[in-house]
C-alpha cells in the first residue's frame, strides 16, 4: 500500500502565507495522488472522517488534476493539523451505538425488568 502524506515528514503542509496588503491568508495542503503525485489542495477541498472512538480518522480528498477520490489515514497529529487548517469533517462512527439504540436497549431492559417482576408477582 502506498502511503504518502507530506504532513508525516515534513513540519505544517501550511504555507499560510502572512497577510500581505489585505490578502487573505491562503492555507496550501500538500498531499499526493496515488496517480498523479504531489498535489496542492485548499482546506476546502478535503474532508475529515473522525473516528470519536479514537483520535484518528481518515481524509479525503478528489485529486484536481484527475478527479480521483483519494483516502488516507490520518493519525491524531494529521487530524489535529488538518481542523487547524480548516478542513470539514464528519464523525463517523465504528461503535455503531447510537444515543437511539442506547435508549432502545434501557427501554427493552426496563421491560425485562417489568416482565421479571411480573413473574415473581405471579408465582
Ligand atoms: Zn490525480
Amino acid at each position: 500500500m502506498d502511503f504518502f502524506f507530506s504532513l508525516e515528514a515534513l513540519p505544517p503542509i501550511t504555507d499560510t502565507t502572512e497577510t500581505v496588503c489585505g490578502e487573505e491568508a491562503m492555507t496550501t495542503i500538500k498531499s499526493t495522488c496515488s496517480r498523479c503525485g504531489d498535489v496542492k489542495l485548499q482546506p476546502s477541498d478535503l474532508a475529515l472522517e473522525l473516528d470519536p472512538a479514537e483520535d484518528s480518522g481518515t481524509y479525503r480528498f478528489a485529486c484536481p488534476t484527475c478527479q480521483q477520490v483519494q483516502r488516507r489515514p490520518a493519525n491524531a497529529r494529521v487530524v489535529s493539523v488538518l481542523l487547524a487548517t480548516g478542513v470539514p469533517y464528519e464523525v463517523v462512527r465504528s461503535d455503531q451505538i447510537t444515543e437511539t439504540e442506547i435508549a432502545q436497549f434501557a427501554e427493552a431492559l426496563g421491560k425485562d425488568v417489568d416482565f421479571i417482576s411480573l413473574i415473581t408477582s405471579t408465582t
